[in-house]
């Protein structure tokens, strides 16, 4: 497998450098897009969001969006990935270890590479379990960065209870989940967490506000509560690497009632069209 190290496409090697600034502080961006049928998926959206992401860092991308696509794709290429995701992040660069930003001559480190990744269509299909978690991550969860500590223990927790994902609250208030966002159904009406520090502004989430828009769904960018959401019709999460996934169980409690609901399902089959007309193009 070939990997993307800055402008080049190379081997995959041992190229880690113990002063790169990703290693030290996690001080970078990154970004996880999906590839289907040889096509990345919104790879336009997953860039606006790594150039926004490393803006609020003061991190100055060291290549134009435009030419990190044509990279990405001739990557996707070289490696002959047909179903999966890219990963890409950007550190500040390699430099004596400082806490402050290291000098201007030191420039950002890009890496990328595939991995090929079946979709997960059963589980879309079956829906899953999710736990509550405490949310104890910093105020700017808007910024996708390398610091993903409480996110790592948030989905270790899901794990260890055979659920799909941590949902997450700060005391009442359910935010996202430690690797998508989360909604709930109400009446017929979706609610999730307004876009703003508290939450990371998912590419798959923004999909999800279009779907709703041409199936007549109303979607409230509203916050609720832990309780709310126990209460709710329905409750989803989306993500790059899960699409849409019905939630049926939280801790111990059922979800209306234990099944994928109506709203759910129609999303899953609206984002599934989607999908297919990026295969088809
Ligand atoms: N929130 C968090 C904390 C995440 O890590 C992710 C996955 N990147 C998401 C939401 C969903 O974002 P996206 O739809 O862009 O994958």
């Amino acid at each position: 497998m070939k990997m993307l190290y800055n402008d080049r496409i190379i081997g995959r090697e041992n190229i880690i450098d113990m002063e790169d600034r990703a290693y030290q502080f996690g001080d970078g961006v990154y970004e996880v897009i999906g590839v289907y049928d040889r096509q990345p998926f919104l790879l336009d959206e997953h860039m606006e969001r790594l150039e926004r992401s490393a803006k609020e860092l003061q991190l100055k991308l060291p290549y134009a969006t435009k030419q990190l696509k044509v990279k990405l794709e001739e990557l996707v290429a070289v490696n002959q990935l047909v179903e999966g995701i890219i990963y890409l992040q950007v550190s500040r660069g390699i430099a004596s270890r400082e806490h402050y930003f290291p000098s201007s001559g030191v420039s950002p480190i890009t890496v990328a590479y595939t991995r090929e990744e079946e979709r997960m269509r059963s589980v879309e299909d079956k829906g899953a379990t999710a736990v509550l978690t405490e949310d104890i991550r910093w105020l700017r969860c808007d910024i996708k960065t390398l610091n993903l500590l409480p996110n790592v223990l948030a989905k270790q927790k899901a794990v260890e209870n055979d659920a799909i994902e941590s949902i997450l609250h700060r005391g009442d208030i359910v935010t996202e989940a430690s690797a998508s966002n989360v909604f709930m159904v109400k009446d017929g009406n979706v609610f999730t967490h307004p876009a703003n520090n508290y939450i990371l502004n998912g590419i798959t989430r923004k999909k999800i506000f279009q779907l709703c828009k041409t199936l007549g769904i109303t979607v409230k960018e509203q916050t609720f509560t832990v309780d709310e959401m126990l209460k709710a019709d329905e409750v989803f999460i989306t993500a790059t690497k899960l699409d849409v996934v019905p939630i049926l169980k939280i801790d111990d409690k059922t979800i209306g009632n234990g099944k994928p609901g109506k709203i759910t399902r129609k999303l899953v089959k609206e984002f599934r069209l989607c999908i297919n007309e990026v295969v088809q193009r």
